[in-house]
C-alpha cells in the first residue's frame, strides 16, 4: 500500500468526525493530559463504535444485493444493537444469534435487547457451547434462509474482520488531523488506548497507524480472554487486510500489537465495584458516561495504571469512548448501591 491506498465503499451512517475533547479536571487529577476521543457520539441509537465498522461492512452487503444480514454477540450486544437499527434503517432485515446460558429463559427485554426488539430482528438464543461454534452455526442459519430465496450477509462478532476494520482507520485519520490543531501539535508523544473486545477496533487503530504513517502509540485494554489470545486475533484481522488491500509491512505480535493484560476482573459483561465506582467518579467529575461492559473497564485500567504510574502512557493520552450507553441500564441495581457514597 502506498500514498495511493484508498478507502472501499462506504455508507454514511455515523455522525463523524466524533469530537476530541479534553478532559481538563480528570487530567489535573491523574498528572497528564487526557483526551476522550468521543465515538460513543457517532448517533444516538446506531453509535458507538460498531457503526464506523458497519459503514464499511453493510456498504459491502448492498454491494452483493443482500436482503438479510446476519451477526452475533452477547446478550446485551451493541455491535448485534447497531446493526439491527442500522439494517433497518437500509430496508434489510436482521437476525441475531444472542449467547444467554438458558435459551429456554432468555434475559429480559431491556437495554439493547429491547432496542434490537424495536428494530425488528429476529433473534435466535444460544448457548455458550452453541456459541463457540458461532461461524458455522451463522452459515447455516444463513444458508436456510438462501433456501427460501433471500440473499443473505453475514458480519462475524463485533464486526471484527478487514472490511470492518476500515472503519477505525477513518477515526485516526480524524484524529490524525485533530491532533494537529491542538496547542502542543502532533509532536507531543501520544498514547491511544482503547478497550479491545473483539479485536476489530484495536486493528484498525493498528492499520490506521501504519497507513497514515502517525507517530502514536496504540494500547488494547482486552475486557475478555488473555493478551496472547487478542494478540493472534488481531494478528489474524491485519493478516487478513493486509491479503485483502495491501498493507506495508507487517503488524503481528512482534509488530507493535500491545495489549494492556489484568483488567478482566470478575469475566466478560461482570463488573466489580471498584469498576463501577470509577464509572460513577468519572460521572461526576466530567459528566461523561461509560458503560460497564467495555469501556468502563478499560478505562478503570487506565486510570490504575496512571495512579502507580503517571509516566506510564507520556504525556498525552487519547482514551477512545466507545460507545455502550445501553449496557449501563440493566445493571441499575448493581450501581444503585454505589451513588449514595
Ligand atoms: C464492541 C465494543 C468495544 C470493543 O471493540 P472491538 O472492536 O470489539 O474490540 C468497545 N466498546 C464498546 C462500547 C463496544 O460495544
Amino acid at each position: 500500500m502506498s500514498a495511493t491506498w484508498k478507502y472501499p465503499p462506504r455508507l454514511d451512517l455515523a455522525h463523524t468526525p466524533t469530537p476530541l475533547q479534553k478532559m481538563a479536571r480528570l487530567s489535573d487529577q491523574l498528572g497528564v493530559e487526557i483526551y476522550f476521543k468521543r465515538d460513543d457520539l457517532t448517533g444516538s441509537e446506531v453509535s458507538g463504535n460498531k457503526i464506523r465498522k458497519l459503514e464499511f461492512l453493510l456498504a459491502e452487503a448492498r454491494g452483493e444485493g443482500a436482503e438479510v444480514v446476519i451477526t452475533c454477540g452477547g446478550a446485551q450486544s451493541n455491535h448485534c444493537r447497531a446493526t439491527a437499527l442500522a439494517a433497518t434503517r437500509l430496508g434489510l432485515k436482521s437476525v441475531l444469534l444472542l449467547r444467554t446460558p438458558d435459551p429456554e429463559h432468555p434475559p429480559a427485554v431491556q437495554g439493547n435487547i429491547l432496542l434490537d426488539r424495536l428494530a425488528g430482528a429476529e433473534i435466535i438464543w444460544i448457548t455458550p457451547d452453541q456459541y463457540q461454534e458461532r461461524d458455522e452455526l451463522m452459515r447455516q442459519v444463513g444458508d436456510r434462509l438462501q433456501a427460501r430465496g433471500e440473499k443473505v450477509y453475514i458480519i462475524p462478532e463485533g464486526g471484527s474482520n478487514a472490511m470492518g476494520a476500515w472503519g477505525y482507520v477513518r477515526s485516526m485519520q480524524e484524529l490524525k488531523a485533530q491532533l494537529e490543531t491542538l496547542d502542543d501539535g502532533d509532536g507531543c508523544p501520544t498514547t491511544v488506548v482503547t478497550a479491545t473486545g473483539s479485536g476489530g477496533t484495536t486493528s484498525g487503530l493498528l492499520l490506521g497507524r501504519r497507513i497514515l504513517a502517525l507517530d502514536v502509540r496504540v494500547v488494547g485494554v482486552n475486557v475478555c480472554d488473555d493478551r496472547d489470545y487478542f494478540q493472534q486475533r488481531i494478528g489474524a484481522i491485519c493478516g487478513e487486510f493486509k491479503q485483502r488491500f495491501g498493507l506495508p509491512g507487517k503488524i503481528d505480535a512482534a509488530n507493535g500489537i500491545e495489549i494492556l493484560d489484568g483488567y478482566v476482573g470478575r469475566g466478560y459483561a461482570l463488573s466489580r465495584p471498584e469498576e463501577l465506582a470509577a464509572i460513577r467518579d468519572l460521572a461526576r467529575l466530567e459528566g461523561v458516561i461509560l458503560d460497564p461492559v467495555y469501556t468502563g473497564k478499560a478505562y478503570y485500567g487506565l486510570r490504575s495504571e496512571l495512579q502507580r504510574n503517571p509516566a506510564a502512557f507520556g504525556q498525552r493520552i487519547v482514551f477512545f469512548h466507545t460507545g455502550g450507553l445501553f449496557g449501563l441500564f440493566p445493571i441499575a441495581a448493581e450501581l444503585a448501591p454505589l451513588l449514595d457514597q
